[in-house]
């Protein structure tokens, strides 16, 4: 259901939510939490524990760990200083404070190989627009101290899972092979050369990009930067042994799952830290934020944040998008089971405790406390779509009884108030 959104009245004095920051309302929060619930269960079974770090850390640990030629490090963090001048940042993704939590709490001190989820808030200064926003929710995992490409396909496996339980529609699970560091190294200034040759075909961002970060250019989506660089040399014809046989591995891995794969040599994701395996997943579903969500291997993060050498791989995806794909067909029943019309001064007073009562036994039971007749009681019921309502009385008080009115049927039960919750659990059962 959609509802108008209020507008201010000209007095100026409603304060409204920040742009790009949104209210999740009851009707949304039933499929979140479904989301939600199906990314944590799977995550639990494919072995990782789940850790929740700080919605905000120093600035330095995501400028270090992200990259500070990133578009989200110069120009999409919220950053702000402490009262002692301390320079702040509201977490733009998960990866950076759960490395930092791994290292500071000595983890790798514990047995290797150790796996971790999240699932919360990150916050870019992005222009708002469909499936982008300025608060977002990210679940993602991290899977720290493997470096065999089994695991790389672990943590594809498991997003790849969860995506399709929740029968999203239209994926794509693109992936390319990014090489390690020295293959970068002798790419970077290939590329840069290409990329100089056609500067001014190029989109702003991109001309910008060619020295901080050409690799980027790659990614872009303006359909003339596009076109511009499909000539451009490729990393994967260059890669050392080492680095095609792990991506070898990882196709192979995926081939035995069954999780089918499409090549994107163009594939290189936006934060610094990724190597070697890079993937995305994409749905033609969803509109020009097409991507629902994205990862790789990132083996050289914990030693460059100060931890041991240590190889990881993970991956994030966003809620929001995931909630714009969930089929209309999901539906999450909330609905009330019980609604108890008390009416008449003893029959509330009974109706107050009967109340407690189921809901001690775990039955959803809700009612109107404002007074009012068993007829605008029981169109509450009907107006909350409640499957029973208890009806209780000044008469049935007196008499120790309740009447337990199937809504849909019409049928009705008498119940005894003194073994009131397992009489009408029992009843639940039947009807
Ligand atoms: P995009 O291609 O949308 O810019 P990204 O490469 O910046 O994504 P990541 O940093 O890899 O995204 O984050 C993983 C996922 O988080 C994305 O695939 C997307 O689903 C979600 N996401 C990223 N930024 C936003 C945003 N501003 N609003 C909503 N969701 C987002
Ligand atoms: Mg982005």
């Amino acid at each position: 259901m959609k509802r108008q959104a209020r507008e201010s009245d000209g007095s100026g004095d409603m304060i409204k939510g920040i742009k790009g920051v949104k209210d999740l309302l009851p009707e949304e929060t039933p499929q979140w939490r479904l989301i939600e619930e199906t990314a944590r269960r799977w995550a639990l079974v494919y072995g990782f524990h789940e850790i929740r770090v700080p919605i905000f850390e120093v600035t330095a640990l995501f400028a270090r760990s992200i990259g500070a030629s990133t578009d989200i490090v110069e120009k999409e963090m919220y950053t702000f200083q402490d009262r002692d001048g301390t320079s702040l940042t509201l977490r733009p993704e998960g990866t950076a404070g759960t490395v930092r939590a791994y290292i500071e709490h000595n983890r790798a001190a514990d047995p290797l190989p150790q796996k971790y989820f999240y699932s919360g808030p990150m916050f870019r200064h992005e222009r708002p627009q469909a499936g982008r926003l300025r608060q977002f929710h990210q679940f993602g995992v991290e899977s720290f101290g493997t470096a065999d490409p089994r695991a790389d396909v672990e943590v594809i496996a498991l997003l790849w899972r969860i995506l399709s339980d929740l029968k999203l529609p239209a994926l794509t699970l693109e992936i390319n092979n990014l090489g390690d560091a020295a293959d970068r190294d002798v790419y970077r200034p290939r590329l840069v050369a290409y990329l100089k040759q056609q500067e001014d075909k190029l989109c702003g961002n991109c001309r910008r990009r060619i020295d901080a970060n050409p690799l980027r250019v790659l990614d872009c989506k303006v359909p003339e930067c596009r076109a511009a660089t499909d000539d451009a040399p490729r990393l994967a014809d260059g890669l050392s042994d080492k680095a095609r046989a792990h991506f070898g591995s990882v196709l192979a891995g995926l081939d035995a799952l069954k999780i089918p794969y499409s090549l994107n040599h163009r594939l290189v994701r936006g934060l610094d830290y990724y190597g070697l395996t890079t993937f995305e997943v994409t749905s033609t579903s969803l509109g020009a934020q097409n991507a629902v969500g994205a990862g790789g291997r990132y083996d050289g993060l914990v030693e460059t944040l100060g931890g041991p050498v240590t190889p990881a791989v993970g991956f994030a995806v966003g809620l929001e998008r995931m909630a714009m794909m969930l089929p209309e067909t999901v539906s999450v029943n909330e609905s009330v089971t019980v609604y108890v019309a008390g009416f008449g001064d003893r029959g509330s007073a009974a109706g107050f405790s009967v109340l407690e009562e189921l809901r001690v036994a775990g039955i959803c039971a809700v009612t109107d406390f404002r007074p009012g007749s068993l007829k605008s009681h029981l169109r509450q019921a009907d107006r909350l779509r409640s499957r029973f309502a208890l009806i209780v009385g000044d008469d049935e008080a007196v008499k120790g009884l309740a009447i337990l009115r199937n809504m849909d049927t019409k049928v009705q039960h008498e119940v005894s108030l003194t073994a009131l919750s397992s009489q009408v659990s029992s009843l639940l059962r039947i009807s």
